[in-house]
């Protein structure tokens, strides 16, 4: 029988009120059964929520100092458990050991970042129009949040929400992934141990059209956190728009990496394997279009075909593999229909496009895959895939290679390479993307800078740094009068 793991709710460890559960399989493996895990509905959303709203009045009056040395010690147990915590998102999620140390690094350097914005959290102090007046502002929590995570980075992301929430002074519910509940419930028992009161963060596993739609429409969350696909972003921007939550929406991307006709080819090849296939291209700012000076196509795509036949599919836990299991069966017949659909379109399949789940363990495999002489319009140019799939698009020249990269409603990450700093510079402001990168494929965030996307991709959040402290907080601006009399403010006098 597989362990039974509980949702943490007001510091204790409970089933669901249904007493349902749900499997949770390894996708190298999909006959090996990691765990059984509560499935929760809205009654157990609602007594989470209920255990945020009590803890919220102490938490909130904690100093953020003292919140930040709790936030310290949980993060130093993420380093000492590193190594099996990455071994556990291996098996439950089936990115390669290294790239899960990545993701358990991500959520170190998040709590790193934020236990130490505890002594930060700064405000304004600005002058008054007046004299003898004090004016100045200062950052207060926005109440109970809801946080709702994807599977691709099932530790980052729900620290790199968590850490920043719980510094602010808000307390918590959080709704991991279905396919990823495991790794949640580890930093859950972090969070515990390290000392975060009953209450303030409680976990909640389950489905999304039930535990997280229950999450986003009660009347009790004052905000929703999301990061995951754009369907169901929208969906949420709707039903917590109507009832005025805050929403910070961070979405999928359709990532182009630019290669201009003096760019250094061999780094532009080696970025784009990277940014196309690490996390088996299952990550939001994975380089899956990749935009090329047709000058220079002939050898971007040798060398990426050379590359490509280079890398390893399978077992994520040996390190001589560079490509593991897509995450479920679902996502794997949804890559292979992209194939489909390039081939139809009339893009040229020049390798990959194979399901590999027979030759390996039944695990969801795919080769990585690229298509060569796509146009912008296709499909495959447009979609998000979220696979070891990247599509080559010819252009001629600069202003060509600038509107193709553009040429999406996505607006996450784009890269340039190029060794004409004129044109950089010119490619850096033209770019619709949240992150730009030069000479650098279109992955590789770092914690202490803004995070996020414009266009469809978010909603003008950005996580990470500073702007997580914005995200979750409101502002409060005051006003101390010295003078000993009443002196109306400018806006109160009258004209002329
Ligand atoms: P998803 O939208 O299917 O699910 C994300 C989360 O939302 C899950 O926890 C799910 O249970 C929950 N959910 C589903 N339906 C819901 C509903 N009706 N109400 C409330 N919650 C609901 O996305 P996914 O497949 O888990 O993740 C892949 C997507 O995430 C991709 O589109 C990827 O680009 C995106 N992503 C974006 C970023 C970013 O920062 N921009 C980072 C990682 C992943």
């Amino acid at each position: 029988m597989p362990d039974t793991y509980l949702n943490s709710i007001d510091g204790k460890w409970v089933p669901s009120s249904s007493g349902e559960t749900f499997r949770n399989t390894n996708p190298s493996r999909p006959d090996e059964v990691l765990g059984e895990f509560q499935r929760s509905g809205p009654e157990d959303v609602d007594v989470a929520i209920q255990a945020a709203k009590r803890a919220y009045p102490d938490w909130r009056k904690t100093p953020a100092p003292l919140r930040g040395e709790i936030i310290a010690r949980a993060t130093r147990m993420l380093i000492e458990r590193k190594p099996e915590l990455a071994e556990g998102i291996t098996r439950e999620m089936g990115k390669v050991l290294v790239d899960s140390g990545y993701d358990v690094q991500g959520a170190i350097t998040s709590g790193e970042y934020m236990a130490g914005e505890g002594r930060r959290m700064f405000g304004d102090t600005v002058p008054s129009g007046l004299p003898s007046r004090m004016a100045m502002t200062v950052r207060e929590p926005v109440g109970v949040v809801g946080i709702i995570t994807p599977w691709n980075l099932p530790m980052l992301m729900p620290a790199w929400k968590l850490f920043p929430a719980l510094i602010c002074g808000n307390t918590v519910v959080v709704k991991p992934a279905e396919d990823t509940p495991m790794t949640a419930v580890r930093l859950f028992e972090i969070l515990e141990e390290a000392g975060v009161p009953p209450g303030v963060a409680n976990l909640v596993t389950g489905f999304g059209a039930e535990a997280g739609q229950s999450l986003v429409g009660h009347p009790d969350i004052d905000m929703i956190s999301f990061t995951g696909s754009q369907t169901v972003g929208r969906q949420i921007a709707k039903s917590a728009g109507a009832e005025l939550k805050h929403v910070s929406l961070e979405m999928g991307g359709k990532n182009a990496l630019v290669v201009l006709d003096d760019a250094d080819i061999k780094e532009a090849i080696t970025g784009a394997l990277w940014g196309g296939f690490s996390t088996a291209g299952q990550r939001c700012t994975a380089s899956s279009r990749i935009v090329v000076d047709r000058k220079v196509a002939d050898d971007v795509v040798g060398g990426l075909v050379e590359g490509i036949s280079g890398l390893v599919v399978g077992d994520p836990t040996d390190p001589a593999t560079n490509i593991g299991p897509l995450i479920n069966a679902k996502q794997l017949d949804r890559v292979h229909s992209y194939t489909e659909i390039g081939l139809a379109e009339g893009a040229e399949l020049v390798v990959g496009g194979l399901k590999l789940q027979d030759e390996l363990d039944g695990g969801y495999f795919y080769s990585p895959t690229l298509f060569d002489h796509a146009s912008s319009d296709m499909r495959i140019a447009q979609e998000e895939i979220f696979g070891p799939t990247i599509t080559v698009i010819r252009v001629d020249g600069y202003d060509e290679a600038i509107s193709v990269a553009n040429g999406t409603r996505y607006g996450l990450s784009a890269a340039v390479y190029t060794r004409d700093t004129a044109r950089a510079l010119h490619a850096v402001s033209e770019l619709e993307a949240g992150l730009v990168y030069l000479n650098a494929p279109t992955i590789g965030s770092e914690i202490h800078l803004p995070f996020g996307g414009v266009k469809d991709t978010g909603n003008g959040h950005r996580e990470s740094g500073p702007s997580a402290i914005e995200q979750f907080t409101e502002t409060k601006t005051i006003f101390l009068d010295y003078s000993g009399t009443l002196q109306r403010a400018h806006i109160d006098e009258p004209s002329g």
